[in-house]
């Protein structure tokens, strides 16, 4: 399968969660940041989370689908051996305890849970919904699909509905931790992108902003997004990546993501300009580019994660002591804890200074 966000990660962070398995509830949970998708209404914000995500959920296309921000909780559930069918659903937090199997339920909540809040008719509010996915296909973490950037309101949006849109925004990507995914559409201009703007307003030293170009196969005939695409009209120290999602027609027609994925490849395959530039193309470049920052943050956090297990471990040997002679038998307890406790560190330790596999390949 192609990769998807997360997916190279997984297996590091499973791992570290084995290590840390018997103290665990004791440390600090290992955070990864945030990514948030910033761009105009229709640039295909949801479109690119949803290819990443690997599953159809998220409404799309309608005029104006996503008008509160939607706050995806994305929780990592190791398949346990007795199970073989895939265990994965989604559960919102103004529905607790329900689970949702079938994922165009879930978009149907979405739509519902919109309407309850801002009414029918284009309103847009900053109440969060949340939704949790839990699989074994994903990584812990957190993702933001948020309302388009407009400009005149239409139906019934208040005059001051751009202001609104943007402070809700810059709430979200504002956040150190926030990877900025800022989506601008190939087929209008640009060099003046609300994306990139407002990513930049946020990120003035671009340290944490993605550039993603979608829609490349609608652009005008005989223009294309090779300039851009080299970081020679907007600098991003990260770069940026072409893709194309599915169109409006291939959502009626109920295309899937995989054979999107196909076509995609085929797209940039076959064209004249892209062929040459495939390490910024595509849905599966864009994955990996976040799983390679992604990879980079773990390592970032191990050596205090490490530090904090050390501080823990004195504190077991402190207690150890404590227990004395007279209570030799649950002495020997804590002997075996400790024991444990000394391996996973040294397996730990491994994994920091790169010495294990897992970690030392790349
Ligand atoms: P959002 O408002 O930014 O979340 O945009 P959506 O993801 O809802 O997409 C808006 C519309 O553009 C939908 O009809 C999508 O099918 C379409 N769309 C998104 N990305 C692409 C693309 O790369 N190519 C084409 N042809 N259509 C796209
Ligand atoms: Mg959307």
């Amino acid at each position: 399968p192609p990769p998807t966000i997360g997916s190279s990660v997984i297996p590091i962070v499973n791992k570290l969660q084995d290590i840390l398995t018997p103290v665990r509830g004791q440390l600090a949970q290992i955070s990864l940041p945030q990514v948030a998708v910033v761009g105009s209404q229709s640039s295909g914000k949801s479109s690119v989370l949803e290819a990443l995500v690997g599953r159809d959920f998220l409404p799309r296309g309608c005029d104006i689908c996503t008008r509160r921000p939607l706050v995806l909780m994305l929780e990592n559930l190791p398949r346990r051996p007795d199970e073989d069918g895939v265990a994965e659903w989604g559960e919102f937090r103004h529905l607790p305890g329900k689970r949702f199997y079938d994922f165009s339920k879930i978009r149907q909540e979405i739509q519902a849970e919109t309407d309850r809040e801002v009414g029918y008719n284009k309103g847009v509010s900053d109440k969060e919904i949340r939704l949790k996915i839990s699989s074994p296909n994903v990584l812990n973490m957190v993702l933001v699909d948020l309302p388009g950037i407009t400009k005149v309101p239409v139906g019934d949006q208040p005059s001051d509905i751009e202001a609104r849109i943007r402070k809700m925004i810059m709430a979200h990507i504002r956040q150190e931790n926030c990877i900025i995914l800022a989506v601008s559409p190939a087929n209008s201009d640009l060099a003046t992108s609300d994306a990139l703007q407002m990513a930049r307003e946020a990120d003035p030293t671009g340290s944490r902003t993605i550039g993603v170009i979608t829609k490349l196969d609608i652009m005008d005939r005989g223009t294309d997004a090779r300039k851009f695409l080299l970081g020679n009209v907007i600098p991003l120290r990260l770069g940026y990546v072409g893709v194309v999602n599915r169109s409006q027609e291939d959502i009626n027609k109920n295309r899937s993501i995989a054979n999107a994925l196909t076509y995609e490849e085929r797209f940039f395959r076959d064209h004249p300009v892209y062929r040459g530039l495939l390490d910024h193309c595509g849905i599966p470049q864009l994955a990996r580019k976040l799983n390679q920052i992604l990879e980079h943050h773990i390592r970032t956090v191990l050596p205090d994660l490490k530090a904090e297990l050390n501080s823990f471990m004195v504190g077991v040997i402190k207690d150890l002591r404590t227990f004395g002679e007279a209570m030799e038998s649950r002495g020997e307890q804590g002997v075996i804890l400790l024991n444990i406790l000394t391996r996973y560190c040294e397996a730990f330790s491994a994994m920091v200074d790169g010495k294990s596999q897992e970690l030392s390949t790349k």
